[in-house]
């Protein structure tokens, strides 16, 4: 797409990547030992990065649109920075140039983006681990529910951009606060402080949605998600639900914890189609894809 240099220092160490085997495609992957003095998982460490740009290339991800990946020692997931100029978690941020207007002329606008740090994120590290599909795309209405501090839910805003909407459900007003503050910069994202187990006290702002984002690492989460489907999911909308092992049983493998959550689902018309670990992003961790049915379909005689 272009060619640029990183905005913000920081040299990534530790867990979010460094120098070494990056597996490519996905980005994020990179497993190495961090030559330089990042500080490991959230990938704020100080490092020379920052100093002169380092060639970028960003190209469209090869399955989801509305996601990038920027192309230089290590492949990165990036989303497009709705709001140019400013990161919200301190990440990195990335600008290249816009294609020229006129084909063979100079570009003189950039375009921004910010890297997206799979460790902190259970749908950054489902998309760095290759989920087959991902129903949040440009446009849509999206009900995100445990939308903690917004780090995301900003990437959410960015993927759906100035035609869609994020209704991001966050009990804990402390999270509440950086979520509200977040929104203030980017009016395609709605934060509403609420439990999202009681759906019904949000209906004055929640419009009917293509898609449930679900990280409310919670025991009940699978009926939270019901819940609110059944509220405010479009017929055959998608649901997303991030599942953490030990908070629904800590006594069970996770693989049966999992296998109970996707019954629990189907069970409320929830029917999982995908899922995948988020290893080694998210210790004990899946994401479960699926449809929402809200009639049985009729059979055509
Ligand atoms: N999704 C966030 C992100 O990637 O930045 C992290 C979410 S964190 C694992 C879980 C969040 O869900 C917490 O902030 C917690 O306060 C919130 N939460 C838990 N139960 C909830 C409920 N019933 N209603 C609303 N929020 C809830």
């Amino acid at each position: 797409m272009g060619f640029g240099g990183v905005s913000k220092g920081g040299k990534k160490g530790g867990k979010d990547g460094g120098k070494g085997k990056g597996k490519g495609k996905d980005g994020g992957k990179g497993k190495g030992k961090g030559k330089g003095k990042g500080k490991g998982k959230d990938g704020k460490g100080k490092g020379k990065g920052g100093k002169g740009a380092a060639k970028v290339v960003v190209e469209p991800h090869a399955r989801f649109a509305s996601v990038f990946i920027a192309r230089a020692k290590d492949d990165l997931i990036v989303t497009r920075n709705f709001n140019p100029g400013e990161s919200v978690y301190d990440e990195k941020r990335i600008s290249v140039d816009a294609p020229p207007a006129v084909a063979g002329g100079e570009s003189t606008e950039k375009i921004e983006y910010r890297v997206w740090n799979p460790f902190r994120s259970k749908l950054g590290a489902g998309i760095a681990a290759g989920i087959a599909d991902c129903p949040i795309k440009e446009g849509s209405k999206v009900l995100y529910l445990g939308g903690a501090s917004g780090t995301t839910v900003s990437h959410v805003s960015d993927m759906i951009g100035p035609n869609g909407m994020v209704y991001a459900i966050e009990f804990s007003q402390r999270c509440g606060r950086d979520l509200v503050n977040m929104a203030k910069k980017r009016p395609n994202v709605v934060p509403i402080i609420a439990d999202a187990r009681h759906p019904m006290k949000y209906r004055q702002l929640v419009g009917a949605c293509d898609v449930i984002f679900a990280d409310v690492a919670q025991p009940d989460q699978a009926r939270i998600v019901a819940l609110n489907a059944s509220m405010y999911l479009k017929s055959y909308g998608w649901f997303m639900i991030s599942i953490k092992a030990n908070c629904v049983d800590a006594t069970a493998a996770p693989e049966a914890v999992y296998e109970a959550e996707r019954e629990r689902l189907k069970k409320d018309k929830c029917k999982p189609k995908y899922q995948i670990t988020l290893e080694p992003y998210h210790r004990d961790h899946c994401l479960v894809v699926g449809q929402y049915r809200k009639t049985k379909a009729v059979k055509n005689e």
